[in-house]
């Protein structure tokens, strides 16, 4: 394994030093300059060769011409002395030492002669000289007694001797000119064979260094296409955490591991209105700060922080302590409602949290990664509906709550369609007359046997956008109902429905309006449309294009719950509706406080100066209509002259004329 390791590391080194320009050019210059220097060492032994064998060629000639020069001298020597009749001590000497240097270089001859081919042209020298020799030693032997019969012998063996020798250096040179001209131009061949393939190999060897380069650059490539596609598979691209997937593994090894543990789901609040309002740039730039924030969170215990989807957090804790966890979220929604500055403008977004510990799941929920976040996502549903900016610690109720509600959003598709979400009427009264001009429709889902209020299911359908759906029946059913009561018992009674302004600004909604005219035939300005200013309703521009087109239609638009929640003098006096209705709120201490009285009689002449008509809701006792009454106010809603009712009592009741409805008890 070990060895394995230590290879992988060496070609992965080796792998890296290829991958610099600097090292293939080195690589190319090295197996540039081998060849180089053996193409070098080649020419060098090529020419050694052939010096070598000039010079041994010159020696063997040499050694020939100073033979022949000895045997000369040697001539010279006895017939000087056979002219003078004597030989001299000085001419012995010279004789002697003649006829030395012959034996050395015969010797020579010899030597050379029994290292290679025997010649016979070099033992006939060899011989002759030998015989020229025997001829001196024997005229030195004989003290040169008869000295022209010694010179005469040494003068014929000389010239043997000599012209054997002749032959033989002839033939010598013959010989070693072959062998030179045969064996220099087999070296040459040899040279220009290896310098053709050491061209080879250099040409080779560059194609192979070049190659290797690219491998090795096709295999980084790889690598880093891989170490990528790793990375995008478990890491956010954008803000650098784990992803929901790392987020799944971490988070399942976790809970098989740890005994305390904590999810915290944190969501943005608002993030969909910064992308709307300065681009998907910004929305980058805060979900990188949410990122930022959480940072912090990733601790060596485990502990570790993810992005979900979308602007969805989360943070996993390697703790159960609640004031730890609890300081935690405050600190994360802190952090995160930090702002950051967009093109020169601070931007800022708030979080919602949902915290569940793994104890408190212990029992009814399975200890997985779906189990948890589940829960954890009850608290955070809670957490924005219950405001938003705050975090919730999950408990049993609040997943009751929360079951019930999806219950209800699955339910409700169905109650519209079979009529199980119906509608009860409230009469609208005239005080000055005390008669029932109208009704406010109001929806009541009949629920397994219950009737359930609109507080318990609106909100959810206006989450769930089953809403327009709602408004929609009851408005085409309620139009068609008291157009058809209107219609067989001569009566005008006009009928008031509620309108969700999540869907009031929309255009489709004022074909939704002339279609149950249409369909109903009610006469127009019998319809009046009531919708509630809220914080989502902010494009009042294209309300009013609604208003108007409502208008045109010949049907009324008012704005309910006056005095509540978020309507407004200002929005007052640029809206274009036709009627305020004013909220409960400001009618129930209108008996025992003088400033509710005061602030009443002030909403109803402003609404006079307006121009406005006003209807006073939530009267639930005769002091409050007499109140209401003296304040000048004409229309009224409210317990104390009827509770909503199913539509048939609330129109039979209304028939009924034999009392005046301010004298009967409410019901
Ligand atoms: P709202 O339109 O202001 O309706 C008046 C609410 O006050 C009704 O409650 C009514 O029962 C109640 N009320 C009337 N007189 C009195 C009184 O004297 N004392 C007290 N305490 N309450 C009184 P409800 O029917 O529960 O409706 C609540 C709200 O639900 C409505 O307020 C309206 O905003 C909404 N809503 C009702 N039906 C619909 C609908 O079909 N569509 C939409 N979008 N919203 C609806
Ligand atoms: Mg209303
Ligand atoms: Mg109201």
């Amino acid at each position: 394994m070990q060895a394995t390791s230590r290879t992988q590391g060496t070609v992965e080194r080796i792998s890296a030093l290829f991958l610099r320009r600097r090292t293939v050019v080195a690589c190319i210059i090295a197996i540039l300059m081998t060849c180089f220097v053996a193409g070098y060492y080649v020419q060098v032994t090529v020419t050694n060769l052939r010096s070598t064998h000039q010079s041994l060629n010159d020696r063997q000639l040499r050694n020939g011409y100073i033979a022949i020069s000895d045997l000369h001298r040697l001539v010279l020597i006895i017939q000087e002395a056979a002219v003078r009749g004597k030989m001299s001590d000085e001419a012995v000497a010279d004789f002697r030492a003649a006829s030395d240097f012959l034996f050395v270089r015969m010797d020579t001859f010899r030597r050379i002669q029994s290292r290679g081919d025997f010649l016979k042209e070099a033992d006939d020298a060899i011989a002759a000289l030998r015989r020229a020799q025997a001829v001196a030693d024997d005229a030195i032997a004989n003290d040169f007694r008869d000295l022209d019969a010694d010179a005469a012998a040494l003068i014929e063996h000389t010239q043997i001797a000599r012209e054997a020798l002749v032959i033989y250096l002839d033939r010598m040179r013959q010989l070693q000119d072959n062998l030179l001209f045969g064996q220099t131009a087999a070296v040459e061949n040899q040279r220009t064979v290896v310098w053709v393939i050491l061209l080879g190999l250099s040409v080779l060897g560059i194609a192979a260094t070049t190659l290797l380069r690219k491998e090795v650059m096709a295999k980084q490539a790889r690598q880093a296409a891989e170490e990528r596609v790793r990375h995008l598979a478990f890491f956010d691209p954008l803000t650098g955490l784990p992803n929901r997937v790392q987020f799944q593994d971490r988070l399942s090894e976790l809970l098989a591991q740890k005994t305390a543990l904590a999810l915290l789901l944190v969501d943005l609040d608002g993030f969909k209105q910064i992308n709307d309002t300065y681009g998907h740039a910004a929305g980058d730039d805060i979900l990188r700060h949410v990122a930022a924030a959480l940072g912090p969170y990733r601790t060596p215990d485990g502990g570790f922080a993810a992005r979900l989807g979308g602007d969805e957090f989360a943070v996993v804790c390697i703790s159960e302590d609640i004031p730890l966890l609890s300081q935690i979220c405050d600190d994360v929604i802190a952090a995160i409602a930090d702002p950051i500055v967009f093109e020169g403008e601070a931007v800022g977004v708030e979080a919602s949290i949902g915290l569940a510990t793994k104890t408190q799941i212990g029992r009814q929920v399975a200890h997985t990664v779906d189990g948890l976040t589940r829960v954890a996502d009850f608290a955070l549903y809670a957490s924005k509906s219950n405001g938003k900016r705050q975090f919730t610690i999950y408990d049993e109720v609040l997943e009751h709550q929360f079951l019930e509600r999806r219950a209800m959003v699955e339910e409700l598709p169905q109650a519209i369609a079979d009529g199980s979400l119906d509608y009860y009427l409230q009469p609208k009264v005239d005080m000055t007359t005390e008669e029932v001009f109208g009704f406010e429709a109001l929806a009541r889902w009949r629920r397994n046997g219950v009737i359930v209020p609109p507080s318990a299911f609106i909100g959810i359908a206006e989450e769930s956008g089953l809403i327009a759906d709602i408004d929609c029946s009851i408005l085409s059913n309620a139009t068609r109902d008291i157009a058809n009561f209107n219609l067989c018992h001569g009566t005008s009674f006009s009928i008031s429905v509620n309108f969700s302004t999540l869907h009031f600004s929309s255009l489709k909604f004022v074909e939704t309006v002339k279609h149950a005219l249409l369909a109903s035939g009610l006469q127009p300005d019998l319809l009046t449309i009531e919708i509630t200013e809220t914080a989502e309703m902010q494009d009042w521009g294209k309300a009013k294009q609604v208003v108007s087109a409502i208008h045109d239609l010949g049907a009324k638009v008012s704005i309910d719950d006056f005095g509540a929640g978020f309507s407004s003098l200002a929005y007052l006096r640029t809206t274009v509706a036709d009627e305020i209705k004013i909220d409960r709120s400001l009618v129930q201490d209108i008996e025992t406080s003088d400033t509710s009285r005061f602030l009443l009689d002030a909403v109803l002449d402003i609404a006079r100066n307006l121009g406005l008509d006003a209807t006073v809701e939530g009267i639930e006792t005769r002091r409050q209509a007499d109140i209401v009454l003296e304040m000048g106010a004409r229309k009224a809603q409210g317990y104390f002259f009827s509770r909503p009712m199913p539509r048939d009592d609330a129109l039979a009741a209304a028939m009924t004329t034999d009392q005046p409805l301010l004298q009967r008890p409410a019901s």
